[in-house]
């Protein structure tokens, strides 16, 4: 092949691919197009991992010798790490989800920071732009390496406790204000030619080593019910730090895909935030859980527990009902009996919609998808701001596995943590009834005074049982699913 073509090649995959991702990302924008968006950027990522083995018909005689060793350890490589995503994404749970993203994301930083480290130590990146562009991103990229793999042991429960000792705050900022000072020096020495006080290798591994402590000890104190949120944020660095290395390489697929995904990134931290009413800086450098329990207020009612059947007939006799499912609906798998039991109610006549809040369960989109899996159709599901008015003039509604999305001190309690997050307005319906296993507390750690007033009563039990007992009472009627 000529020398020229391969890399006109890779260039036209790239913009190609670039495309692809940028589709795909539009699709997924909705849960009808959503699975086929993953499909189209699947497709997008496998030609660029292709295009990527053109680069063989291109190396200098000098690396030509290399060649046979490197291309086996690039199929080596591609098998282990194809092999393990492919067993990994089929057999994670539903609840596990975030901390595979995690993982994934941790694996994209030390992606971006592993170019930058053939940059810095095959001394290929010269002048103070080519230079501090590398660095920034081998900073950002380890960054989010060694943050995303203490947010994975978190909520993998591997960490167990937030870990917080006094002055934290200032030990992280000396330890970056060193990263910053190694970059600098590095850039320094390289300009000015001087002999360095460390040899250079020595000062490349200062500075990935600042970088992976300052990410480790910056997400140690985050409580692991943050941790959504702190990926969301890694995952704009690891963006940011593959834009950044695709810069160094001028490889425009890796420059836009970066950004797609630090842009993306950006927008998800934000929108979370806002859905929880919360700062993003509120959720890296408070302790949520803690500054909670300390503010419950009086409560007033009592918790009026009921049973199983009792509540699913009361919905059959309903004329209207809304479901709103939370992280507990999730962490039951309930998801298959929720959808059997709401489609009994369908076919006696009763008129069921879900109502799902943007941060319901541990990740955004959780419960499209949990519902979506369980088969329930689109037209069922409806976001806050599209049915937060009807439920005044609902009979029911079924709060299943979810706490702090429906509790109505968001909107009056000035002391609450969540005061201001908008809430799903279930406390306004004729009736409630919640389901949750026993008096545990919802991510905030906070009191929900829905479950003491007195159009609410709790139905305990695994979210998945109580569906079943449901199911059975209304079926005891002597009434069938619809088809
Ligand atoms: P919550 O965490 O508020 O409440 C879940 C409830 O489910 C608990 O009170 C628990 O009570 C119950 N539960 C747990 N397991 C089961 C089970 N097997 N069967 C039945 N019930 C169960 O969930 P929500 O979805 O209402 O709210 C999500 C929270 O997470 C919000 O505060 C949000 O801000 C936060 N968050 C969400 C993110 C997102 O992107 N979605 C990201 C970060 C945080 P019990 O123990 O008594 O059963």
């Amino acid at each position: 092949m000529p020398t020229m073509l391969p890399s006109l090649v890779i260039d036209a995959v790239g913009i190609a691919v670039a495309f692809l991702l940028m589709f795909g990302l539009w699709r997924m924008s909705s849960p009808v197009t959503a699975p086929n968006g993953i499909k189209v950027a699947g497709v997008g990522m496998a030609a660029a991992v292709i295009a990527s083995f053109l680069y063989l018909f291109d190396v200098s005689a000098a690396a030509k010798p290399h060649l046979p060793i490197n291309i086996g350890l690039a199929l080596v490589a591609l098998a282990i790490g194809g092999g393990l995503s492919w067993w990994g994404g089929r057999k994670v749970a539903m609840t596990a989800m975030p901390q595979m993203v995690a993982l994934y994301n941790g694996m994209g930083g030390g992606a971006a920071g592993a170019i930058a480290a053939m940059e810095l130590f095959g001394s290929r990146a010269h002048g103070i732009t080519q230079l501090g562009v590398t660095l920034l991103g081998a900073l950002i990229g380890a960054v989010s390496l060694s943050g995303s793999l203490i947010a994975w042991a978190k909520l993998q429960g591997v960490l167990k406790k937030p870990l917080r000792i006094k002055g934290q705050q200032i030990i992280n900022a000396v330890v970056m204000l060193f990263t910053l000072v190694a970059g600098l020096y590095i850039i320094f020495i390289e300009q000015s030619g001087s002999v360095p006080i460390l040899p250079m290798q020595g000062l490349i591994w200062l500075f990935f080593g600042c970088a992976m402590l300052f990410g480790i000890l910056m997400t140690l104190p985050i409580g692991g019910a943050d941790m959504p949120v702190v990926i969301s944020i890694y995952n704009a660095f690891t963006g940011l730090a593959v834009g950044l290395e695709g810069f160094v390489l001028q490889t425009p697929a890796l420059m836009i895909a970066g950004m797609l995904v630090g842009a993306a990134g950006i927008l998800l931290t934000l929108l979370m935030a806002k859905a929880m009413n919360r700062s993003v800086s509120n959720v890296l450098f408070t302790n949520f859980g803690d500054v909670a329990k300390q503010k419950q207020g009086a409560i007033k009612g009592s918790l009026k527990p009921t049973a199983a059947g009792d509540a699913g007939i009361a919905m059959r006799y309903a004329s209207s009902v809304i479901v709103v499912p939370g992280y507990g609906l999730a962490a039951a798998q309930g998801q298959q009996k929720l959808y059997e039991f709401v489609k009994l109610l369908i076919a006696a006549g009763v008129k069921v919609r879900f109502a799902v809040h943007p941060v319901a369960g541990r990740m955004p989109g959780q419960m499209d998808v949990l519902l979506a899996e369980a088969g329930v159709p689109y037209d069922l599901i409806f976001q806050l701001e599209d049915i937060n008015e009807d439920f005044s003039n609902t009979d029911i509604v079924l709060v299943i596995g979810a706490n702090d999305v429906v509790n109505p001190s968001a909107r009056t309690d000035k002391t609450s943590p969540i005061f201001g997050m908008p809430i799903l307005n279930a406390d306004k319906a004729k009736q409630v009834y919640v389901v949750k296993r026993g008096e545990g507390k919802g991510y905030a750690g906070i009191v929900n005074p829905l479950f003491y007033a007195d159009n609410c009563n709790m139905v305990y039990g695994d979210a998945q049982a109580v569906m079943a007992m449901m199911i059975e009472a209304v079926r005891g009627l002597g009434l069938s699913a619809a088809a």
